[in-house]
């Protein structure tokens, strides 16, 4: 299978992302994992900051490329070698929110093909969100990112707590 694209605002990446990624990777041969750039979205990371992240991540997976995108995700599509685009579901409220994505973006590109993937049961309650919040209070959330994130999400509160 050739590539596929991941978007996503990944503020920060955690193992439920990577992991929906080793699953995609097994079924397509390459991922741009694409980081929208949103600014009327407050984000606790900048764009260059989820970006450099997530390329640190990944230096040595050749199958993986990271870029920032700004606009429309079917635009940005139109931009690549595939119309794969890869979404994936944690619980069924995730879904409701999905179709539509997915049936809007097929109104302003019919090509554009969502591909679903399942997160591991294990980590199917985990979001940015949530780690964030458990981060703000100094809380474990080693289990549920990788270290590198972990590090930076630590910086960063102290950072937020010192100004
Ligand atoms: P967005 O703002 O586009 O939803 P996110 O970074 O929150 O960006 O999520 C990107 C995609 O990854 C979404 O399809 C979301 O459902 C999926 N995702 C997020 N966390 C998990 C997880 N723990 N397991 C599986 N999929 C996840």
């Amino acid at each position: 299978m050739p590539s596929s694209i991941y978007p996503g605002s990944f503020d920060p990446i955690t193992n439920g992302h990577t992991d929906i990624i080793e699953r995609a990777l097994n079924i397509f041969d390459h991922i741009y994992l694409a980081v929208v750039e949103n600014p009327s979205q407050k984000t606790l990371f900048s764009i260059t900051e989820r970006v450099d992240m997530i390329r640190e991540l990944y230096k040595k997976n050749e199958r993986v490329t990271v870029e920032s995108f700004t606009g429309l995700l079917s635009e940005y599509v139109l931009r690549k070698d595939t119309s794969a685009v890869i979404r994936g579901l944690r619980v069924v409220t995730d879904f409701d929110y999905e179709l539509s994505l997915a049936h809007m973006n097929r109104k302003l590109n019919s090509e554009m093909e969502t591909v679903f993937f399942m997160a591991s049961d294990k980590l199917s309650f985990v979001s940015s969100s949530l780690i964030k919040e458990v981060a703000r209070y100094g809380g474990n959330i080693s289990d549920y990112v990788p270290s590198l994130i972990e590090k930076n999400l630590m910086l960063k509160f102290k950072a937020l707590n010192n100004l």
